[in-house]
């Protein structure tokens, strides 16, 4: 096996398999490592927004994906535990798939496009050495091997012993925003609107609600552990006793229907600022920066930033740029791409978890319904923003 490439990439997800697409299609030798054997589940509210489509449509990914049978999402609508509700049409193509197909088929068109994919291969080491870095990576078997390569790409996502091991600047940064998701049986709820895309709130926690295929809804909430919080699958029961419109999506005689459900999960997620290139390694995807799940666009943000990285590499070659200015480059488009709209979906996210500012934001989205717009266009790209119809009930 081949220990020796030019671009090294940690990470499947939406983020590495995009970034690595891009940099085998521009001719770059590209290896990959994933430290899950696919397909796996994974933490997400499976919500697959305009900037997703736009980019599955670039890789000429679009008809595969479609395949999939992905669940269509024409609208949106955000309940408040008063019993009000704000509803708005999308003007874009959006759906519902679970994340393991999405990641998957990505995965898999990065190896078609040449790109060496080791997997399960979980990098736990990284050697900086003068011109290159030393990757030592761990089989499911713990067997470990050594890969060299010339640049290096974290694509790990927005938690990994990795941080620690690299001394990132935020490792000691708590924030007790946990999440969870699971999949509950389409024929285990009542009444559900399977082309709609919903979030309930209540205090110090939204749920999201999307219908991944025929038979699947996603259930993906956040909460504030600060205030004590039930475990998680008392959180379901616990939600539907503050929110009237969450409990009407169930029978009613659910007591033991969330027992056996698997639990996907990850605690203390950091929504602050990260640095994006450390240590000469550029960060993409949820490693670089995490948005707020109630935007519905970090697979986009993900998939946006590997094919940032591919592009400039790109440039890189043909301009004969330094290391350094590649660098600085990545920094400055990163931020120019990302940045705003990270930081208006995390205000977001703090006005809807705590009780007097949702309720006084709802008040006022509720009245003036072009505001909804507004803010949610700003934590989006350019691509295509609009939201239709926008009404309040
Ligand atoms: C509660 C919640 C709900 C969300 N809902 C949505 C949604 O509905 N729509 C949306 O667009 N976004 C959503 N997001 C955001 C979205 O899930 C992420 O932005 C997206 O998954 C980021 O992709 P990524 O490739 O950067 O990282 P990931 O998807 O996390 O992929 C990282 C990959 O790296 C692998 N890995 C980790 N460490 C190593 C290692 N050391 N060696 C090798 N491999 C490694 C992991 O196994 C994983 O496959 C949500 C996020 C949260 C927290």
């Amino acid at each position: 096996m081949k220990d020796n490439f030019e671009i090294g990439i940690i990470g499947g997800g939406p983020a590495g398999s995009t970034a690595a697409a891009y940099l085998a299609s521009y001719g770059f030798d590209v290896c990959l490592f994933e430290k899950k054997s696919f397909p796996r589940e994974m933490l997400c509210g499976e919500f697959l927004s305009i900037e997703v489509i736009y980019f599955l449509k670039q890789l000429d990914l679009f008809e595969e994906f479609i395949s999939l049978q992905p669940n269509k999402v024409r609208s949106f609508r955000l309940f408040n535990n008063s019993g009000k509700n704000i509803y708005s049409k999308f003007n874009f193509e959006a759906y519902g798939l679970s994340r393991s197909s999405f990641d998957n088929l990505l995965l898999c068109n990065a190896k078609r496009k040449g790109v060496s994919v080791f997997q399960p291969a979980e990098a736990i080491k990284i050697i900086h050495n003068v011109k290159s870095y030393q990757l030592i990576i761990k089989n499911n078997e713990k067997k470990e091997s050594n890969i060299t390569v010339k640049y290096l790409i974290a694509a790990y996502g927005k938690q990994s012993p990795l941080d620690n091991h690299l001394k990132r600047n935020f490792i000691k940064e708590r924030s007790k925003l946990n999440a969870v998701k699971f999949h509950i049986n389409r024929n285990d709820l009542k009444e559900f609107a399977e082309d709609e895309i919903q979030i309930y709130t209540a205090d110090n926690i939204y749920c999201g609600v999307n219908a991944v295929d025929k038979n699947k809804v996603t259930f993906c909430f956040l909460e504030d552990r600060n205030k004590e919080q039930p475990p998680p699958r008392m959180q379901l029961i616990e939600l539907q006793k503050q929110n009237k419109a969450f409990k009407k999506l169930f029978n009613g005689n659910d007591e033991n229907l969330f027992d056996n459900l698997p639990v996907y999960g990850t605690g203390n997620i950091y929504f602050g600022k990260r640095n994006i290139v450390e240590d000469g390694i550029f960060f993409i995807g949820d490693a670089a920066g995490v948005i707020a799940p109630l935007s519905g666009d970090g697979i986009g943000i993900a998939m946006e930033s590997g094919k940032l990285i591919a592009d400039l590499f790109q440039k890189k070659r043909k301009e004969n740029l330094s290391k350094e200015e590649l660098e600085s480059l990545f920094i400055k488009k990163w931020n120019k791409l990302f940045s705003n709209r990270m930081k208006t979906a995390k205000t977001i996210q703090w006005f809807i978890l705590k009780k007097f500012s949702r309720n006084t934001g709802f008040l006022l989205v509720h009245s003036f319904t072009s505001l909804l717009q507004y803010l949610i266009k700003t934590t989006r790209n350019t691509f295509e923003k609009g939201m239709s119809n926008v009404k309040s009930e």
